[in-house]
């Protein structure tokens, strides 16, 4: 294959730039269909971490991503994000924390697999708000809906969408055992 490390970077650049404005922005649109397999698979420790953060956070929206190899669909790096709006109803990456984060996933030839938020009095479905600002074809939008139990223990509703274009598709999630990391 021809390889050239510099337009490699450049291009990397563009279009983390450009997916960084599609998630901050909602302007994007698929840019070729994907194939989608309707099932978000997740590690217990990802989930748990998820539904920890969204506890914690409430009654505020929690948010944040889950990247993994681009195009591998495996969500793996947990990374939790702050709410900017620290809002009960609604939530917002923060623009320098994104900027960050796409820069460390362009480096790491990673995209987000899940974008995840919470709920806090409504159910674990995207809000029109949510729909709008959807801007990652290949990604699970994952709704946790605290609004039962607050921060306290007891099940939350962890509900998984593909949402391209405007129209939402709930898909099943399956949870695995976490393998051990090797030392
Ligand atoms: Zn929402």
């Amino acid at each position: 294959m021809d390889f050239h490390p510099h337009e490699w970077k450049f291009r990397g650049e563009a279009e983390g730039d450009r997916r960084r404005a599609r998630l901050r922005r909602g302007t994007a649109r698929a840019e070729a269909p994907p194939t989608l397999d309707l099932v978000l698979t997740i590690d217990q420790a990802t989930y748990d971490a998820i539904v920890a953060h969204a506890k914690r956070d409430h009654p505020d929206e929690a948010c944040g991503v889950v990247a993994g190899p681009e195009g591998s669909d495996r969500p793996e790096r947990f990374i939790e994000m702050v709410n900017a709006a620290g809002s009960p109803t609604f939530y917002e990456f923060d623009s320098t924390d994104l900027f960050q984060l796409y820069k460390d996933m362009d480096e790491r030839d990673e995209e987000p697999v899940v974008v995840y938020h919470s709920h806090t009095a409504t159910e674990a479905y995207p809000s029109r708000t949510d729909i709008g600002l959807a801007s990652e074809p290949n990604a699970h939008y994952v709704l946790v809906s605290t609004r039962e139990h607050g921060n306290n223990d007891g099940p939350v509703e962890f509900r998984s969408y593909r949402i391209i274009d405007g129209v939402v598709t709930e898909e099943d999630v399956t949870i695995t055992p976490t393998e051990e990391s090797t030392p």
